[in-house]
């Protein structure tokens, strides 16, 4: 027997119609490509949306069709969000800080249509056109005044052809399992591959991020996701925001520590989200200036480990309580959560660390569990380590046009790729990516682990551990450091730090030190990167072992 409840679809474009009846006069501020400061509200970015459809549609697209984006978080990006979903298009967001090649293949393989872009990507388009096959036309994301000249010249303007429609527009209603956004990830072995997100996973998705024991988004917040749009639609920020009708302020190019930070203060955010690169810029700004952050009450960390000295430099230097959040694009992204349980919060700091520095508990809606090589399951009892298997509605079935071919296990299990424990209190720590792990004498030790430890010293400004091959044990873990600048600190000390700390089969065998650690377009250490620099490296022990 079916439930007699109605069956409205579950469609992006209620999001924006909610936002702009219930929170009309609430604000998206935005840092704009061209400069200065810009404000509207809720209810002026959907008539906007609105305007957008209507110009996308006179440009040819129509419900399927791919439309792409190279742009910031910005108010124009953000009324995409709606115009492009709302009317049963895909927002495809492109990650500008892939190479050009790596973006054209994407743009073609996803056959945008049309292809709107920040002016800051001029130089970058430039390059571009010659590759892309599919893009009828190229809009630039700005007003008359700013256009280029150039090889662009024929590029059509944002704001012109906004200005030409009006918002007379009923969002049409389909099928809640349509397609609405598009999103590649970049694998470290071959191509990069889209995950395609559907109306019914991005507004359960967003109804998630709300809940308290998520983002805790409401009508009170003011919320600055530094993370880009174009990283699996800002953590779903993008959509959870209006869906709270928290005012959403938007940082634009700008991501440096003193730009982030004058946002923070001058708009009074209360919660923002970003990778830990990010949130090491704006710390080090804080100190260096004497700065604090009286209204920000929490921050996301994810993307990457949140090392317990940074989640403890928020929470007892600025008051910010720190969300570890764990996911992947292929989960919308959101999969976990670290906030504590009502029996941890008189636990003293260091036991609560013990949870914090865990990326967090399942969301509801996300089932998780660990699996050995043979699939078996292992035990939730914090010590076992194994594959992370995710199964949800917001996690995807395949990528787009069946890239990979079926990436489900038996029962609809999705492999994520990471290596994890579960523990019984229901939290999930990731010791690594299961490519990274480094394998020592048939053990596993945790890159993360001892990455998280070693920029807890004073010195540290960053660091990356990877395997390299030894004689005896397979392999062993050199730690890789940047040094804060102006501070010195040798291979001996660090190591005597990581002693007192880490067991003793962990500690590296040596220590490199080195201007900077190559990071990725979403902002992780590229650690095939690192391996294929120090791929020739002859570990002081592997010596010893060779004798
Ligand atoms: P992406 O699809 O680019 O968002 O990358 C997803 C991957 O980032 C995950 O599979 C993890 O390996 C890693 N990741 C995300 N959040 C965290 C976190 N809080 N701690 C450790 N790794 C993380």
């Amino acid at each position: 027997m079916l439930g007699l409840m109605q069956n409205r679809p579950l469609l992006i474009s209620t999001i924006i119609d909610y936002a702009a009846t219930y929170h009309r006069a609430t604000e998206i501020v935005t840092r704009t490509v061209e400069g200065p400061i810009h404000r509207y509200t809720y209810e002026t970015a959907r008539t906007r949306a609105k305007r957008a459809t209507k110009a996308l549609n006179r440009l040819g697209v129509g419900p399927g069709d791919r439309v792409g984006t190279l742009a910031w978080n910005t108010h124009r990006h953000f009324e995409l969000y709606f115009g492009v979903s709302g009317m049963g298009a895909i927002l495809h967001t492109l990650n500008p800080r892939l190479f050009p090649e790596q973006i054209a293949y994407i743009a073609n393989h996803a056959e945008d249509k049309v292809l709107l872009v920040d002016l800051t990507f001029v130089p970058l388009l430039e390059g571009l056109l010659p590759l892309l096959k599919s893009v009828a036309h190229l809009v630039l994301l700005t007003d008359r005044a700013h256009m280029p000249g150039g090889k662009l010249a024929k590029a059509l303007c944002y704001e012109d052809l906004l200005a030409a429609e009006d918002d007379r527009l009923d969002w049409p209603e389909f099928d809640e399992r349509t397609a609405s956004s598009l999103c590649y990830t970049s694998g470290t072995t071959g191509n990069p591959k889209g995950v395609l997100y559907g109306h019914r996973s991005t507004v359960l998705h967003s109804m998630a991020a709300c809940m308290t024991d998520v983002f805790g988004l409401s009508a009170r917040d003011c919320i600055l996701p530094v993370v880009p749009m174009f990283h699996a639609n800002a953590w779903g920020i993008a959509y959870a925001a209006p869906m709270s009708g928290a005012k959403l302020v938007l940082p634009g190019p700008k991501l440096d520590g003193a730009s982030v930070y004058e946002l923070l203060d001058g708009e009074r955010v209360t919660m923002s989200a970003g990778v830990p690169t990010v949130w090491l810029m704006l710390l080090d700004y804080l100190k260096r200036e004497g700065k604090q952050l009286p209204h920000m009450n929490r921050t996301a960390i994810g993307g990457s480990a949140a090392p317990p000295s940074m989640i403890e430099a928020f929470e007892k230097d600025y008051g910010v309580t720190v969300i570890h959040a764990w996911g992947m694009t292929e989960m919308s992204p959101l999969g976990t959560t670290g906030h504590l349980k009502g029996q941890m919060r008189d636990l003293p700091y260091e036991q609560q660390m013990h949870y914090k520095a865990k990326q967090g508990r399942g969301i509801c809606g996300v089932e998780m569990r660990i699996v050995d090589d043979a699939g078996k399951e292992l035990p939730r009892d914090g010590k076992a380590f194994g594959h992370l298997m995710v199964r949800g509605p917001w996690i995807t079935a395949g990528y787009f046009k069946g890239e990979g071919g079926n990436v489900l296990h038996e029962d609809g299990w999705f492999d994520t790729g990471d290596v994890a424990t579960l523990d019984d209190e229901g939290y999930m720590q990731i010791t690594d990516r299961a490519k990274d792990v480094i394998k020592s004498g048939g053990e596993w030790i945790s890159s993360i682990d001892v990455e998280n430890m070693a920029v807890g010293h004073p010195a540290v400004a960053e660091a990356a551990v990877i395997g390299v091959a030894h004689p005896k044990w397979d392999e062993r873990p050199l730690l890789v450091i940047v040094r804060k600048p102006g501070v010195e600190v040798d291979k001996p000390e660090i190591l005597r730090f990581l002693a007192s700390r880490l067991a003793k089969w962990w500690l590296p065998d040596d220590v490199a030190f080195v201007d900077e650690i190559p990071h990725t377009a979403t902002g992780k250490i590229q650690k095939v990167a690192l391996r294929e620099r120090f791929k020739d490296y002859v570990l002081p022990s592997a010596g010893r072992a060779a004798d």
